[in-house]
C-alpha cells in the first residue's frame, strides 16, 4: 500500500492543486490532502472553511481524503505512517522554496521523502494569493478554481 500526503494552505484550493491531486491519485494507492494551519500565516478562509472545501473537492476520488493539521507536518505523517510528501511547483522560484523546505523536513524526519511534481502548463500561472486578489476586485476567477471555490470567494467579497 503506497501512501502519500499533499500538504498545503489551500487558501483557497485552485485548479492547480486539483491537478496535482488528480495526478498523485494515480501514482499512490492512498492520498491524504493535508490542510495546514500555521499560526504565523494569515488566511482568508478559516481552517474549518479550507477543510470543508478540500473535503468536498476530493469526494470524487475514492483513494483521496482530507485532514486538518495544526502541528508539524512531518510529525503528522509519522503518526499516520505516511512516508511520502508530495508538493507541486510552478517554476524555479517555487522549486527553490520547496527544495529548502524538503531539506528542513528531511532533517526533522529522515524517514519522510519529498516528491516534487511540476505543474501542468495549463496551471502554471495559478496562485491562491493572486486569485484572492482578483476576486477581491470582483474579477472573473471562474476558470482558475472549482465552482465551489468560486462561490466561496464571491461570498467572502460580497
Ligand atoms: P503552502 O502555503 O504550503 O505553499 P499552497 O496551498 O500555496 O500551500 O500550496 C500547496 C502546494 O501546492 C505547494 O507545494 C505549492 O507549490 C503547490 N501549488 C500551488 N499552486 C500550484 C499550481 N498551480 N500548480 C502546481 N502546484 C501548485
Amino acid at each position: 500500500m503506497r501512501k502519500a500526503a499533499f500538504p498545503g494552505s489551500f487558501d483557497p484550493p485552485t485548479l492547480g492543486h486539483i491537478n496535482i491531486i488528480q495526478r498523485a491519485s494515480l501514482i499512490f494507492d492512498e492520498l491524504l490532502v493535508i490542510v495546514a494551519e500555521n499560526r504565523s500565516k494569515k488566511y482568508l478562509f478559516s481552517a474549518r472553511e479550507r477543510m470543508d472545501l478540500a473535503g468536498a473537492l476530493v469526494k470524487p476520488w475514492k483513494n483521496v481524503s482530507a485532514a486538518l493539521c495544526t502541528g508539524l507536518i512531518v510529525d503528522f505523517l509519522k503518526e499516520r505512517e505516511i512516508p511520502i510528501l508530495v508538493r507541486g511547483v510552478r517554476g524555479i522560484e517555487d522549486f527553490s522554496y520547496e527544495f529548502e523546505l524538503s531539506m528542513m523536513n528531511k532533517t526533522l524526519n529522515p524517514g519522510i521523502e519529498t516528491l516534487i511534481m511540476p505543474t501542468d502548463p495549463a496551471y502554471f500561472t495559478l496562485r491562491s494569493s493572486s486569485i484572492k486578489e482578483a476576486a477581491s476586485f470582483h474579477g472573473d476567477i471562474s476558470s482558475m478554481v472549482p465552482p465551489l471555490v468560486a462561490e466561496a470567494l464571491t461570498a467572502k467579497f460580497k
